[in-house]
């Protein structure tokens, strides 16, 4: 039997069983008893006070005040003791430490008195902070190489289990995803159906022929396993590419080790706020500093454009929790920032470093985020160059882009720009352009112009840039250094050899 399917995010073909992820909370086993549940709900606790303690660690004083009072309120003896006993009475711990805390906060809620009325929220946070920790308690464990079966991919899941998960099929989801992102840059196929399939199951996913195929025999098994092993010997090389730039996107430093194989020419986007997911604290500047000085080595003076931290939308971290990307996250957690622009100045080791900004809609927020890494320079006693640009990827950026002479490179987002400019969401976006290219070329033709004008260097980085019919777009209206995730190399050969060679 197989399963054909309309959408693929990745291509490539997988063999595993499958892990199926209910949603990433509350997996209970069916047999759970209140030794058990008493057990959970203490580890719950211990974990969630330690979360706290690291971040007490690295917090501002105001943060400072609310996770103290917040630490008291978890490790409330009244609050344990009213907890275990509604375990003892037969509820679940997730239930029970809910329960209770429901009715802190309503008894908060009824007094007159403001300041007790506002702690409500800390209970609510507190609460969402031991629930987040049974998560990761009861998670089924992956073994093996796994095809993960959900409803939606989070990135994060991802990341935790780069190891195991060999194929992904999603209810949801779309090509410009951040875990479609992953996967390109992974090589992990990645298809999109409507069926769940049972935990356990063993499936072949061949994204070429949009084909699952569940309890294949032994014979296609055979087969496939020989086509797996032919596609690890492929090679993937850059074809000579005189005056064009074929850069890569990468989230780990893993990943480098494929961009100097394949012959890129350097990183495009270091997308940085991929290495802190799934931690519960932030990375330190040591830590930080050994990641990137190792990206820099590895890449052994090619260029590397690390991106400052993006967080909002699909991506989010425990410690910090933003609905929008761009510059106040910058502004609103200042250590985190000044810690990472540190680590990178410190890893500037060939003196080719570029930094770039995420989701700048004003001139002003790039001036100021310049000008304060440059304020960081110099309080560390450095005067090595250092590259300071921008991604384009808001409507009013591009509106204005003629203000910003100030940038040393410029590298187009499309996955955020289309969605701004056309309200194509980041999943839609492959099937749902064709009414827009015409206005979208006229836009970039502009920014070419601008950046040849004043010689910056312009290039794309958005996942478009590995469409083989975009990309020979790109080249033609001058876009010529395209950013793409290291599997991608092959749609860069072709389109320069259809675009560019041609005219030879
Ligand atoms: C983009 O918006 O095109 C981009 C490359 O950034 P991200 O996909 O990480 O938002
Ligand atoms: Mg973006």
């Amino acid at each position: 039997m197989k399963i054909t399917q309309k959408q693929i995010l990745s291509e490539g073909i997988a063999m595993g069983k499958v892990y199926l992820e209910q949603g990433h909370r509350y997996v209970f086993s069916e047999q759970t008893s209140v030794s058990r549940e008493k057990s959970l709900f203490l580890k719950a606790v211990r974990q969630a006070t330690e979360q706290i303690d690291d971040f007490l660690k690295i917090s501002s004083e105001e943060d400072r005040e609310y996770l103290t009072v917040q630490r008291l309120l978890i490790q409330d003896p009244v609050f344990m003791k009213k907890t275990l006993l509604k375990i003892e009475e037969g509820a679940l711990a997730t239930v029970g430490l809910s329960g209770v805390l429901d009715e802190y906060a309503q008894e908060l809620k009824k007094s007159g008195n403001r300041y007790l009325q506002e702690r409500f929220l800390d209970i609510e946070d507190a609460k969402e902070r031991i629930l987040n920790q049974f998560a990761q308690i009861d998670q089924p464990q992956m073994q093996g190489k796994v095809i993960l079966v959900a409803e939606v991919l989070h990135p994060s899941f991802l990341i935790q289990h780069r190891k195991n998960i060999v194929g992904v099929i999603t209810q949801k989801g779309g090509f410009t995803s951040h875990g479609a992102i992953l996967c390109r840059q992974w090589n992990i196929p990645y298809i999109l159906s409507p069926y769940s399939f049972p935990k356990e199951k063993f499936l072949i996913i061949d994204s070429s022929k949009r084909e699952i195929y569940p309890d294949p025999s032994e014979e296609l098994q055979k087969t496939y396993r020989e086509i797996l092993q032919g596609l690890s010997k492929e090679k993937f090389e850059a074809v000579s590419h005189d005056g064009y730039g074929f850069w890569a996107n990468v989230s780990t430093n893993q990943e480098l080790e494929k961009v100097m194989n394949y012959g890129f020419d350097g990183v495009g986007l270091y997308r940085t706020e991929m290495i802190f997911m799934n931690r519960q604290r932030p990375l330190t500047l040591e830590e930080q500093t050994e990641i990137y000085s190792k990206a820099v080595l590895r890449l052994k003076g090619k260029p590397i454009c690390f991106r400052t931290f993006d967080i909002g939308d699909d991506k989010q971290l425990p410690y910090l929790k933003s609905s929008h990307k761009g510059i106040e996250n910058y502004l609103n957690n200042p250590e985190l920032f000044e810690t990472q622009i540190q680590a990178l100045i410190t890893s500037n080791i060939y003196r080719n470093l570029k930094i770039m900004f995420p989701m700048i809609y004003r001139k002003e927020e790039f001036v100021s985020l310049k000008n304060w890494v440059l304020k960081i320079r110099n309080r560390m006693n450095d005067d090595t160059p250092i590259q300071i640009g921008m991604m384009l990827e808001t409507k009013e950026a591009l509106d204005h882009i003629e203000d910003f002479t100030e940038v040393d490179f410029i590298s187009v987002g499309t996955n955020d720009l289309i969605e701004a400019l056309y309200h194509i969401d980041r999943e839609e976006q492959s099937q749902r352009m064709e009414k827009y290219w015409v206005d979208l070329w006229k836009h970039l033709r502009r920014v070419v112009e601008f950046c040849l004008k004043n010689d910056i260097e312009c290039s794309v980085c958005g996942e478009l840039a590995s469409v083989l019919s975009v990309a020979k777009k790109f080249f033609q209206i001058g876009l010529k250094n395209l950013s793409v995730a290291a599997p991608m190399i092959r749609i860069l050969n072709e389109a320069y050899r259809e675009e560019v060679l041609k005219e030879v």
